[in-house]
């Protein structure tokens, strides 16, 4: 996984010269090849171009909304919250990608349907799992109504919010999951009262409480049954399937449940299918397998259990993040259409082939449906990099012997000697930092060393890129002299996936892509946490390990974290006190114009405090306690507990720009 950034930087384009001064011309007229070049460099159009383009002036605009419209920077809506008194970081909801996506999942659905003659019907799920954010269900639900969309719980917490929000009557709520009594119970008192609730079983001790259950309260449950299936998924998350995945029946234990419900009169009650190989499946052909693993299982079932009307497939439909459209971990293979053809004609073939009724199918697609409606926007903060520029030497006669070995490694470097005079000066720099422990360098000579030491490791680097083959040396050089931008987010607030398992998200500035970005480095976030930081990044052909950005102006520059809208919202933690961002949603509206329909202010300090047990009150009486009344002036006294109180009022992330 190593870098491969552009071998040849493209040269920075220059101001137009002072001699043949044009009037002014705007930048999108005299560097129209940059803005190309830039959506080549971050790849927008193979991963976002369903949703998203750039602008002829280099800004990130919504491509969605009524035909003919003018496209809307997302910075243009960055600016009206920032009116509102919320800047970045913040996450911007669009409540019509979600509802894009579900139409593009019903419609290849549908379509694969009709084409291959299936005589059943299809139903969507989403597994409130991925997203369980109000604005977020809410929307889903709303979209999903024409379709009967159900929802897929897998708590008894997530339970109640279904049953809270779903008003039709014809949507399904699977039920998965480990269940005690009262979920178990909670399930059939809806089921009761007209709710089409499946319990979907994953043991056979599970199975039995079920049935003592619903004897006991006379309500006759739909069952599902959890399939153990051999065939695992591909990809990051493919431990949740195979023979020795935690969840499921295997053959064996589905036809002693079978008798078991058989024997107490509830075999009809068994009514749906369920399976599910692990989410980003990276592969179409694991798909396949399983489907038609499953789908054998459910027709040969069928032959005992007349009932058995539902084969759920479960989720795994995964995003093409990187856009290459390959079985990568960070894309897929397949599109959406190959996805339900293939489950379509796949359980038909089997169905055919065993002369049974073809089933309803029900997927339970989370990540598809959530993931592209988010994005994070933070802002570039500082830039940090080991080298100042050229380096000040003092003139002097007297300077130290290994400071003055440096000194003429750093001017006799050249593209003959540079490896020799590479390792030279990390023996010169060993040597320094003895003589300065034992006491024998002061600390300019020191400090003079350090930025020499520098200064050839970059001069080294430079010729060993110009190099036919770089040596390895070099590129953990590289990796060590990156630029690192500081960013005002928490990885592990916004996006814990890439840190908790090296997901990778589109990442790109939403702006100034007019200007060819020569700078490049990694991320860091606010946290002091080495892990704070983001340095694999997408690539067609590999992953890069910097990304290519802007040198910072002064005025704000804003970053989009594309994609984060399946599963960052909720594993999110408080590492080092950053709560929650602000949230806005937007949609464009009939006229072409951005309107924002709701803005959720980010974590107040104090609410960040509340989650871990300290009561507002609690801390400022402490602090006036402690305050005593000796020592320190009132007035210093009454202006700390001012500034106290409004910190507490105050957001989590730092205000730097106004
Ligand atoms: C997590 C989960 C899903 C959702 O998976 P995605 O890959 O997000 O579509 C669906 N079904 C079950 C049972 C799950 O546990």
């Amino acid at each position: 996984m190593t870098a491969h950034a552009r071998d040849s930087q493209p040269e920075r384009f220059l101001p137009p010269r002072a001699d043949i001064r044009p009037t002014v011309i705007p930048p999108a007229t005299f560097a129209p090849n940059v803005v190309e070049e830039n959506l080549d460099r971050y790849g927008l159009l193979n991963w976002g171009g369903e949703y998203f383009s750039v602008s002829r002036d280099g800004h990130v605009v919504l491509a969605f909304g009524p035909p003919r419209s003018v496209p809307v920077a997302v910075t243009r809506i960055v600016a009206e919250l920032h009116r509102r008194g919320l800047s970045p970081p913040l996450v911007l909801r669009f409540p019509q990608i979600l509802d894009g996506q579900i139409k593009k999942l019903v419609t290849a659905f549908r379509t694969a349907i009709q084409e291959f003659d299936y005589s059943g019907d299809y139903i969507p799920a989403y597994p409130l799992k991925a997203n369980q954010k109000k604005e977020v269900v809410q929307e889903v639900v709303r979209c999903g109504q024409p379709y009967d969309l159900g929802i897929e719980v897998g708590s008894k917490a997530e339970l109640t919010l279904a049953l809270a929000l779903s008003h039709n009557p014809q949507a399904p709520i699977i039920c998965n999951g480990v269940k005690d009594e009262a979920y178990l119970s909670l399930a059939l008192r809806g089921k009761q009262v007209g709710r089409r609730v499946f319990i979907v079983l994953e043991t056979l001790s599970e199975l039995r409480r079920l049935v003592e259950l619903s004897q006991r309260l006379g309500i006759r449950p739909r069952i599902g049954l959890r399939l153990k299936l051999s065939t695992r998924g591909s990809g990051k998350w493919e431990k949740s399937s195979g023979d020795l995945s935690k969840f499921g029946f295997t053959i064996a234990d589905l036809l002693r449940g079978l008798s078991y419900l058989n024997n107490a009169d509830l075999g009809d009650c068994l009514q749906l299918l369920h399976f599910h190989i692990g989410s980003q499946v990276t592969d179409i052909k694991r798909i396949k397998e399983a489907v038609k693993e499953a789908a054998r299982t459910y027709a040969k079932l069928r032959t005992l259990c007349p009932q058995l009307d539902y084969l759920d497939v479960g989720g795994g439909l995964g995003i093409d993040y990187d856009g290459s459209r390959t079985a990568s971990e960070s894309s897929v293979n397949y599109s959406v259409q190959e996805y339900a053809n293939d489950i379509v004609y796949s359980i038909k073939e089997v169905c055919d082939n065993e002369h049974v009724r073809e089933p309803t199918i029900v997927t339970e697609n989370g990540r598809m449906i959530a993931a592209p409606h988010a994005l994070l926007v933070c802002n570039v903060i500082n830039e940090l990099t080991l080298l100042n520029g050229p380096i000040h030497v003092p003139d002097s006669d007297s300077r130290p012997q290994v400071i003055q070995e440096m000194y003429d490694i750093y001017t006799e470097i050249n593209a003959k000697n540079y490896r020799e005079y590479y390792h030279d000066v990390i023996e010169q720099r060993d040597e320094m930092f003895s003589l300065f422990n034992l006491g024998y360098l002061s600390l300019e000579d020191r400090g003079l060393g350090q930025e020499l030491f520098w200064g050839v490791c970059e001069r080294a680097l430079k010729f060993a890129k110009l190099a036919r083959h770089m040596p390895e040396e070099f590129e953990d050089l590289e990796r060590r002299l990156a630029r690192k931008f500081i960013c005002n987010f928490s990885v592990f607030q916004s996006i814990p996936d890439s840190w908790a398992v090296d997901q990778l998200f589109p990442i790109m500035p939403l702006h100034r892509l007019v200007e060819i970005p020569d700078r490049k480095g990694y991320l860091a976030d606010l946290t002091c946490d080495s892990d704070g930081k983001v340095d694999h990044f997408i690539d067609l052909r590999d992953i890069k390990d910097s990304l290519e950005l802007h040198p910072l102006d002064g005025q704000p520059y804003y970053l989009g974290v594309f994609f984060t809208g399946a599963y960052q919202d909720v594993l999110g933690d408080y590492h080092n006190l950053f709560g929650h961002v602000h949230d806005a949603s937007v949609v464009i509206d009939d006229s072409g114009q951005p309107r924002i329909t709701s803005a959720v202010p980010g974590q107040k300090i104090e609410e960040v405090l509340g989650v871990f047990g300290y009561e507002r009150h609690e801390l400022l009486e402490g602090l006036l306690r402690r305050l005593g009344t000796d020592g320190a002036k009132q007035e210093w006294r009454d202006q700390l507990m001012r500034e106290f109180e409004a910190a507490l009022g105050s957001n989590t992330y730092p205000t730097l720009e106004d």
